[in-house]
């Protein structure tokens, strides 16, 4: 009997439609070819476009049909000519995030053979570490609700909660357990904090240590954030998995896009208990839109994300391999090098790409 999974797909603006028709492609000739699943895609309008037409940026039918959905995919949101009255950017990501509690933010930070990377090292190839980012509190739990007074000062307020902070650990140390298990992690989870200036680090690194109790086969570890900034670029072959607060989180996955060389191969997730969505860490690329060129690599590595997520959720061994075989396909077509799009170097268009990565899928056979 095969399960069938919903899959609510975002296509968003920009090169967002050019990179998602291939991946949703290359996804369905997986789910065709598979035992035990099947994925039944629906496509859902939002974001900039979509509000520019409609007045609209997450129509309400939209957001029940993601809320019912098995998995999220997206693309990419936001056009800069397009904002609301008060100027801010579309970004109905933020409002998913929000609403549907997605509290940890996945971004693998890799580097495969073939990949141009700014460190220049022969260890380079060994960096494979996960940030893992809490995306719904912390310092912009202050987000709208600043205050600043007359011309003399202006304050914002950081929130740090057990509840949140408890489930962000569990889902860092199981990680490691996952990686550790798959032969890819080293079993090692950092808090990153500023434990030493702040009670409210204090208080998360706390929480941290008493988590870590539960998971005596995975070492724990903390570190401050300066300090692991300045890891991830003198040592970063060295990381495992690094959970943080919100804030220190958005720069550091910064940091780790730089790290991976190319925006176009950096993919991410967005977890919480019952939902996810997996997008690519780059935006809408407006000024290469239109024209077919646009790398859809980090979108496919966020569908074996997500067909990883909902392998491990469901206790379904075939979506594991699929996730990773569809990981592998992207490193071989990565490591030949002669077919990749203009921001890694190459002349080839965006259908060309993923035509190269759905060749180059090996199926391993059941273990
Ligand atoms: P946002 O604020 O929405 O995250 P951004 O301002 O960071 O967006 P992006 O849309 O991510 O900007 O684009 C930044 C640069 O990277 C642009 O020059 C864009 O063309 C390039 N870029 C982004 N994604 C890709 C991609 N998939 N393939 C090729 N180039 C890309």
């Amino acid at each position: 009997m095969r399960r069938q999974f919903t899959i609510a797909v975002f296509e968003g603006d920009g090169i967002g439609p050019e990179i998602m028709a291939p991946t949703v492609a290359l996804l369905r000739d997986l789910a065709r070819d598979a035992g035990s699943f099947a994925l039944d895609f629906r496509s859902v309008p939002a974001g900039a476009g979509h509000y520019r037409d409609t007045g609209e940026s997450l129509p309400a039918a939209s957001m029940e049909a993601a809320r019912a959905a098995d998995a999220i995919l997206l693309s990419a949101m936001g056009l800069p000519a397009v904002r609301y009255p008060d100027g801010t950017e579309i970004s109905p990501q933020i409002e998913l995030r929000m609403q549907l509690g997605l509290f940890a933010g996945v971004r693998p930070v890799f580097v495969q053979p073939g990949q141009d990377v700014p460190l220049k090292s022969p260890r380079v190839t060994d960096i494979d570490f996960v940030i893992v980012r809490e995306s719904t509190e912390g310092l912009f739990a202050s987000h709208g609700k600043g205050v600043v007074e007359g011309d003399r000062e202006a304050r914002e307020t950081l929130v740090i909660t057990r509840a949140v902070s408890e489930k962000l650990f569990d889902f860092a140390f199981r990680l490691a357990r996952r990686r550790k298990a798959a032969g890819r992690g080293k079993g090692l989870v950092h808090c990153v904090d500023k434990a030493n200036v702040f009670q409210a680090f204090a208080f998360f690194r706390r929480i941290f240590r008493e988590r870590a109790a539960a998971f005596p086969d995975i070492r724990a570890d903390a570190a401050y954030v300066d300090a692991t900034a300045l890891a991830m670029v003198r040592n970063p072959w060295d990381l495992d998995v690094l959970v943080t607060e919100n804030m220190f989180g958005d720069i550091l996955s910064d940091l780790g896009a730089g790290l991976m060389g190319s925006l176009g191969l950096a993919p991410s997730a967005d977890i919480g208990e019952h939902h996810a969505v997996f997008q690519p860490c780059h935006g809408s690329a407006p000024d290469i839109a239109g024209r077919g060129v646009a790398n859809p690599m980090a979108m496919i590595l966020s569908a074996a994300m997500m067909l990883d997520w909902l392998g491990d959720r469901h206790g379904n061994a075939e979506m594991v391999r699929l996730g990773e075989a569809l990981h592998r396909a992207v490193a071989d077509v990565l490591a030949d090098g002669r077919v990749l799009t203009a921001d890694l170097g190459g002349s080839a268009g965006t259908e060309a790409v993923a035509a190269a990565v759905a060749t180059a899928v090996r199926i391993p056979a059941a273990a």
